[in-house]
């Protein structure tokens, strides 16, 4: 098992704190998970064997509040990576401004070799193992990469079932199972608000866009841009994308897959790779990680990218966009609309007072402009890259908030 994921995921936490003058023992109270919680989690098969899945919940802090972040499934699960996703998490609730510490959590499963009834019953055993370290003043798991909506609903109910009454432990919720409105469209939304608080300042307003991914994040903020007023001249998907310089027609694309989009309408198939060298204003990957690396960095012709996809630019890319004085919107403030939507969820259960998705974004667009201006201003006193500020920012949070 490597520890790299871990390793990268400390080191500007070091950097950080060398900025801000903290002492070793913090130092390394910041760089220790609190808790490093591992089981086994056993359940009966259809076929009526026996199936056995590691499963982690690592709680990295709580200085600033119950611990947060998501569960996800996926057959290469390892502690390395929950621990890394799980500092991570404490550093961009942190940077949020949010009263939440961070934690992460993963099932080691490929969740399409199960049934609905397996992962249920799976689901369910998560929570039982886990159960004494989780709840609304605890710790409360969100969906990640292969949970939904379906999953932390049965996970509530279990949660519900072994309290003995309903208390809601889980965010990213159906709506109406104590779901919140707006929960779909938050990550992008705050993205858009990020984006449109960074170019008030500049004296030439970025207009054009490519947009890499066009899932759940990249539709919504093209969808959020386009209404605004701003040019998205390329789209894509894993197998290629749709380009017109004149600009996409956003709407009109809202529910197809740009690689099969083709020539009509003035539109040209481009590729990924080409995509993210198009000579726009704004470039917006939002599908995977590590897409701009050493390699195509040198090519990239956009002045501002806005990481909306987590670590979509690799560390091997800066040190050339710097040089370019290409700006990058670090993913821990770009995309933690999703977390602030999150801890809003967990606002409207404790409540019971229920917002519409109106009153979701308002507060979500005042949370997130907040934070930006916190960043702004670390930014500012130290002298340093957005990247920097945002890891100075949420780690002098975390620091002034430890016992
Ligand atoms: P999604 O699955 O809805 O969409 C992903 C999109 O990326 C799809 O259009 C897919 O075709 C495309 N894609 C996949 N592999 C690709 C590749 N190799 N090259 C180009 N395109 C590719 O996912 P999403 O929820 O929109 O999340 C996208 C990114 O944003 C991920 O990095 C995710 O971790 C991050 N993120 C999402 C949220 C959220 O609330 N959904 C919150 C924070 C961060």
């Amino acid at each position: 098992m490597s520890s790299s994921f871990l390793e990268s995921a400390l080191a500007p936490v070091d950097h950080a704190a060398s900025l801000l003058g903290l002492n070793r023992q913090v130092v390394a109270q910041l760089k220790r998970p609190e808790r490093s919680l591992e089981e086994t989690l056993t359940i009966e098969r259809d076929s009526g064997t026996v199936g056995n899945f590691p499963a982690w919940r690592i709680q990295w802090n709580s200085a600033l509040g119950p611990h947060k972040g998501g569960i996800r499934y996926h057959p290469a699960a390892n502690l390395d990576e929950v621990s890394a996703l799980s500092a991570l998490m404490t550093w961009k609730n942190s940077l949020a401004g949010l009263p939440l510490g961070g934690g992460k959590g993963a099932i080691q499963v490929d969740p399409k070799q199960l049934s609905e009834g397996e992962l249920e019953r799976l689901s369910r055993a998560y929570v039982r193992a886990f159960f004494d370290h989780l709840g609304p003043d605890r710790d409360v798991p969100a969906p990640d990469v292969n949970t939904n909506a379906q999953v932390m609903a049965w996970m509530d109910d279990e949660y519900s079932r072994l309290a003995g009454r309903t208390v809601h432990a889980f965010t990213g919720k159906p709506v109406g199972e104590g779901g919140s409105e707006g929960r779909e469209v938050a990550t992008s939304y705050g993205g858009f608000v990020i984006l449109k608080r960074f170019i008030e300042n500049l004296s030439r307003k970025p207009r054009t866009v490519a947009i890499q991914g066009f899932g759940n994040v990249g539709s919504n903020i093209a969808k959020f841009l386009f209404e605004d007023g701003f040019t998205i001249v390329a789209v894509s998907d894993s197998k290629g994308g749709v380009f017109r310089a004149d600009g996409l027609d956003i709407p009109e694309i809202l529910d197809k897959r740009p690689s099969e989009i083709g020539d009509e309408s003035g539109y040209h198939p481009i590729s990924n790779a080409d995509l993210l060298e198009l000579p726009v204003d704004v470039l917006i990957p939002s599908a995977i990680e590590g897409v701009i690396t050493s390699e195509n960095a040198p090519d990239i012709k956009a002045k501002v990218i806005l990481e909306m996809a987590n670590g979509p630019v690799d560390a091997s890319a800066e040190p050339t966009l710097d040089e370019q004085e290409i700006t990058i919107i670090p993913d821990i403030m770009a995309n933690s609309g999703g977390v602030t939507g999150s801890y809003f969820e967990m606002l409207q259960n404790q409540s019971g007072d229920y917002w519409t998705e109106a009153q979701v974004l308002e507060k979500l667009e005042k949370q997130m402009e907040e934070a930006w201006a916190a960043l702004e201003e670390t930014r500012q006193k130290y002298n340093i890259n957005y990247r920097e500020a945002a890891f100075v920012r949420a780690v002098e949070r975390v620091a002034e908030a430890l016992p």
